[in-house]
């Protein structure tokens, strides 16, 4: 392997010291407690897991964290009234709607019921508005981690050439809005988009996420390009013992990191910035709210 390896584990611990540190100062000196409240509707495994870890970590920052489950027919009435009771409760500084939701439910009728000023995941249409515009926004958890990475490897990211292979609302779009707004040249590519291997060979920074796995192999990467790769997907792996499975990305990490200069591994790497994003949102939110200077 030549490729450096990005630690988004050891990042995300550095985020979350540092939100730590500032919440212990604004209890402090203000009095102040951000909280979190993060709501599940159903039984989907993967995202009670989420729901869970989002949970302790909030706690261990020294935010609370408020959590509400509906079972899988709670009535999208009953959702949106719960969201409107979240809007009003001065204690609750951010409102995450776990998804997926169930098929009933109207996903963006909930999102965007959400007070922007408390949309921590930046899925508001207000929020998606105001980062298209450049103003100041609440920004997707998933892609302000990919580019605090970015940052931290690169410093300035103008000029860069950025392919973003994944178009979803909640990683490929966002990503393409903050890497152009770095200045980078940025394409967004897609399952429609011909001769993905071309496009993704013109990338300085290639950012992967589609969520099929290893799709993206080392002879698509341009030498000494930076890769991120989003993706999580679980396949079998039966050389661990029967029934095993394991967590592989979007690219094949063991070509790419032959080429590539910079890569992000799965897991360690994106998946653990997501939640450090995340409480640092949170804590934004609780001092915009109170008209305090915001985190660095
Ligand atoms: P979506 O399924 O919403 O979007 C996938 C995107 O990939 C679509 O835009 C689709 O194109 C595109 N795509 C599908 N097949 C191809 C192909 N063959 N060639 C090029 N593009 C293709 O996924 P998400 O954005 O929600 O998630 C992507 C991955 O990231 C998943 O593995 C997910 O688990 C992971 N993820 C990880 C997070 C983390 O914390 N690390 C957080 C969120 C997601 P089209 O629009 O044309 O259909």
């Amino acid at each position: 392997m030549t490729a450096t390896l990005i630690d988004g584990k050891a990042f995300a611990a550095k985020i979350h010291a540092q939100v730590t540190a500032h919440v212990a100062r604004l209890k402090a000196d203000h009095g102040l407690t951000p909280g979190l409240a993060v709501v599940l509707v159903g039984e989907d495994p993967a995202s009670q897991v989420y729901v869970r870890n989002k949970g302790w970590q909030t706690v261990e920052a020294g935010m609370n964290s408020f959590e509400y489950k509906r079972p899988a027919d709670t009535p999208e009435a009953e959702l949106l009234a719960l969201i409107e009771r979240l809007n009003a409760d001065p204690a609750v500084h951010g409102i995450l709607v776990q998804l997926p939701l169930p098929g009933h439910i109207d996903a963006d009728l909930v999102i965007n019921a959400i007070d922007p000023a408390k949309d921590v995941d930046g899925f508001h249409i207000s929020n998606v508005g105001l980062l298209a515009t450049g103003q100041k926004a609440m920004v997707p958890c998933t892609p302000l981690g990919c580019l605090m990475m970015l940052r931290d490897l690169h410093g300035d990211l103008s000029g860069r050439e950025a392919v973003v292979v994944g178009r979803s609302n909640i990683v490929g779009k966002p990503m393409a809005q903050l890497l152009l707004r770095d200045s980078c040249t940025v394409t967004l590519a897609h399952s429609r988009t011909r001769d993905l291997a071309a496009v993704c060979r013109r990338a300085d920074i290639l950012v992967a996420a589609v969520g099929r796995p290893e799709m993206i192999p080392g002879d698509w990467i341009k030498p000494g390009a930076t890769v991120i790769d989003v993706g999580i997907n679980r396949i079998d792996a039966p050389e661990r013992g029967a029934g095993k499975s394991r967590l592989v990305g979007d690219v094949h990490f063991a070509s790419a990191a032959e080429v590539a200069g910079a890569i992000t591994p799965v897991p360690g790497g994106v998946g653990p910035m997501t939640i450090a994003c995340l409480l640092a949102n949170t804590l934004t939110a609780c001092s915009r709210a109170n008209g305090l200077a915001e985190p660095e």
